[in-house]
């Protein structure tokens, strides 16, 4: 085995978002993060189409939804019988852990299929935001990310029963589930350990947690760094790897116009320093052709001016704020617009739980629930077992509310929603407390980075509510049908995007003066970031990724 270093893109240099890296040097592997690829889904599955949990890692692989690399994944989610039994003939060898950059689904979302003696180096943050984000939703194998089932061969009851045994995948009823090992940059908080340990099951089930250690400053001898950088959710990080003959850097995603600005500026000054040999950086605002306009930034305290004055503009009726809650930023924002408009913020309990998770890690996130500080809308459930509902309910009691307390008193408050709570819509509507309201749209079009909907659907949940909209909208095409638009005057300045500018990502490049650049979470091609470059005058040298090759330098 040759000792010299290597990194392989295996996925997401073409598309926004389902990144896998791997570093190579000697016996040491490090994947770098290892995202669900949304677009690649999207040309296979949809809502009523999707990979069989009770086949494994079968769809998957088959599909190129997942890389194959040898030694990756979790031997018990490969099936007795039929294609692929083993990875034996794949190529490479077991990763020697994922240096993952932030919470995304889009660059983690793949460790629900790793083999779980793969460490996962994150910072508590990032660990907090995927166990809230596991445990509040759907539980197969596609969400095992902080922890898992093991799976076993179950017998078919159909037609083909014990013809082709082996075939079926189903939770072994003997093995306890378990945490996956975490190594954190930094402390493990204490309030983030004691929910830890907890088990997000019933009595019943058995569950074995482990605690996460502290990250190495090394693996065999291969040092590697991390700084915090600013995105739209907390805990992103962006890393250096010491390798021989140079540093190799990946930003993960950034932006320098949020809260955290100034973390990005603090890893972009210790690239400054290393002047990195290789840099694999995200391009996902760069723009086609030069004739494109660049859209106007918006800062968050655009959003915050321009949303308080649409709030303001709805006294009397109610608002719903649509913004993905994992953008703490954001919900901070919206804190703020509804203390302004003598309002209060009311969650679902998914973001109650949430948002008790990340306050073990940063005090200054809010999480009150009380009747005084933030409100619940409550959600109606039998018998129900899982642990984070019981530990939202014990609330203050007097925090939560039903679809007529809202009704009472709509003026008074502002729900966080977004798309995929539109079911409640249904019991607001019927109290009267949707009509005549304002829907603020406040989130992402760049859909390709978390799961797609349609914005047709939104729209007609809206409009069926009696609710306006502000955000989005349809305008009439050239065709004669209909075309999504954020642009429209009245829309813009109510998001702010959770990456950097074209003209902010080229003067990064341009003074971290890297010799390699490796584009990825783009949907341009290598020579327009060659060219965009050169233009800036930096003399880098971008090559563009081909799929499960190695890059040498
Ligand atoms: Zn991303
Ligand atoms: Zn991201």
């Amino acid at each position: 085995m040759t000792k010299e270093p290597s990194l392989t893109v295996f996925d997401g240099h073409d598309s926004i978002g389902g990144t896998k890296l791997l570093f190579e040097q000697g016996e040491v592997r490090l994947l770098l993060d290892f995202g669900t690829n949304y677009q690649r889904m999207g040309q296979f599955y949809e809502e009523y189409l999707q990979p069989r949990p009770s086949r494994g890692l079968v769809d998957y692989i088959a599909t190129g939804m997942l890389p194959r690399i040898r030694g990756a994944y979790r031997q018990d989610l490969f099936p007795d019988y039929d294609y692929p039994k083993t990875d034996e003939e794949w190529p490479g060898a077991r990763p020697t852990a994922v240096l993952l950059t932030h919470g995304h689904l889009d660059h983690c979302g793949g460790i629900a299929f790793l083999d779980p003696s793969i460490p996962i180096v994150s910072t508590p943050m990032t660990l907090a935001l995927l166990r809230s984000w596991q445990e509040t939703g759907k539980s197969d194998v596609s969400s095992e990310i902080t922890y898992y089932g093991p799976k076993a061969p179950v017998e078919s009851t159909g037609r083909d029963r014990g013809s082709l045994p082996g075939r079926l995948l189903g939770a072994d009823k003997e093995a306890a589930r378990a945490s996956r090992p975490f190594s954190l940059l930094g402390e493990l908080p204490s309030g983030l350990g004691e929910a830890l340990k907890q088990s997000p099951f019933g009595a019943k089930t058995k569950f074995e947690p482990i605690a996460p250690v502290r990250a190495r400053p090394d693996f065999d001898g291969v040092r590697y760094r991390f700084h915090g950088v600013d995105h739209s959710v907390y805990g992103a990080a962006g890393y250096l790897i010491e390798a021989d003959g140079g540093t190799v850097a990946y930003t993960g995603d950034i932006r320098f116009h949020g809260e955290r600005g100034r973390d990005t500026e603090g890893f972009l000054s210790l690239l400054e320093k290393k002047s990195p040999e290789v840099l694999v950086v995200e391009g996902t605002r760069l723009l086609a052709s030069d004739q494109e306009t660049p859209p106007a930034l918006t800062s968050e305290a655009d959003v915050e001016q321009n949303c308080l004055r649409d709030v303001l503009a709805y006294e009397g009726r109610l608002v719903i704020a649509d913004f993905g809650p994992r953008n703490v930023e954001r919900l901070k924002t919206f804190e703020r617009i509804a203390h302004a408009s003598g309002r209060q913020l009311v969650l679902t309990p998914k973001d109650a739980y949430l948002l008790h998770l990340l306050h073990t890690v940063d005090p200054s996130i809010p999480d009150d629930i009380s009747p005084g500080g933030m409100r619940v809308l409550e959600e109606p459930s039998v018998g129900s077992e899982r642990a984070w509902l019981r530990r939202v309910q014990s609330s203050d009691e007097s925090a939560f509310l039903n679809p007529v307390d809202v009704a009472k008193s709509k003026s008074r408050y502002i729900l966080c929603f977004s798309f995929f709570d539109c079911n409640d819509l249904v019991d607001l509507r019927h109290t009267g407390a949707t009509e005549g309201g304002l829907w603020l749209y406040s989130s992402s079009e760049a859909h390709g980075e978390e799961q797609e909907f349609d914005f047709v659907r939104l729209q007609n949940w809206i409009r069926w509510a009696g609710m306006h909209q502000v955000g989005f909208r349809y305008v009439p095409d050239e065709r004669g049908g209909r075309r999504l638009t954020f642009d429209h005057p009245e829309d813009l300045g109510h998001h702010a995007s959770g990456h950097a500018t074209q003209s902010e990502l080229l003067e990064f490049v341009y003074r971290a003066r890297p010799k390699i650049v490796v584009p990825v979470h783009t949907v341009q091609p290598a020579r327009r970031y060659q060219e965009l470059l050169r233009s800036r005058g930096s003399p880098a040298t971008v090559v563009a990724p081909v799929q499960g090759q190695p890059i040498r330098w």
